[in-house]
């Protein structure tokens, strides 16, 4: 049995005091709510005072991007470590608004998804078609490429060393979410996938998240899909309530 995992993805908002504000806000609407893994996902400059303030709840602490060096002359970037030692137990990677405003490619993907494996960030790597691709009916192609470019020489040693979260591009932050069955038919081919890439055991026990304009009104049918085990949230997961809402609806 999958447990569910929602993640928050708070993008380029919240500073410091607006994040302690909300982190402070979702662990008490939580309350003793352990039904599901929750990750907060804040801007780098708030992940050490979100980690303080979740650290002994059932809230992790997640970055959404790293760089694959380990340190050196980067100037402007982060590294794994320094994410770890911030208090980061997952990184988002490949979000599409780091394809599209940062050219981030998926060769660039699968060198950063190495690099937080081998130190332990477990990477939640986000895959999905464009509006245009899904109108020319190639969206199986571009999920298959997606995957095979991010993952390419990648092995997994368990199931929760990855998540993957499906990301249909038409669907972020524009209020138009996948049906549950568009969603749902799309995790099924990415299940599959893991499944031939690596084991069937590995496939039955990874998490697949949806994200696309997740709300407190379509979280539960969304969620309520077989293969789909939580969700990556933008927009909503700026507000405690609309958060823990999703959260509960588990
Ligand atoms: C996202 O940015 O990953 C996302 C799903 O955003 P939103 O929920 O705002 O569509």
């Amino acid at each position: 049995m999958r447990k569910k995992l929602v993640a928050g993805n708070w993008k380029m908002n919240m500073n410091v005091d607006e994040s302690r504000m909300l982190a402070e806000d979702i662990l008490k609407k939580l309350g003793d709510f352990n039904e599901a893994d929750v990750v907060l996902c804040p801007p780098f400059t708030s992940i050490e005072t979100v980690h303080k303030i979740v650290e002994d709840s059932i809230i992790e602490v997640g970055a959404q991007n790293l760089y694959y060096e380990k340190s050196g002359a980067f100037t402007g970037e982060i590294s794994a470590d320094m994410l770890v030692s911030a208090g980061c137990k997952y990184v988002i990677l490949g979000h599409s608004e780091r394809r599209e405003y940062f050219n981030e490619t998926d060769k660039i993907i699968n060198k950063k998804i190495k690099t937080a494996l081998e130190s332990e960030l477990i990477p939640v790597l986000c895959i999905g078609e464009k509006l245009k691709q899904r109108e020319q009916g190639i969206t199986d192609k571009v999920i298959r490429n997606q995957f095979d470019g991010c993952l390419n020489g990648i092995f997994l040693e368990k199931p929760d060393d990855l998540i993957i979260a499906y990301e249909p591009v038409w669907a972020i932050g524009t209020g138009k979410n996948a049906t549950p069955e568009q969603a749902e038919e799309v995790h099924i081919l990415i299940r599959g996938l893991v499944s031939k890439k690596y084991t069937t055991e590995i496939a039955e026990n990874l998490r697949i998240l949806y994200g696309g304009s997740v709300k407190p009104e379509n979280a539960r049918s969304l969620f309520s899909m077989n293969d789909i085990d939580g969700g990556l949230i933008g927009g909503a997961s700026l507000k405690a309530d609309s958060f823990v809402s999703i959260i509960k609806s588990i």
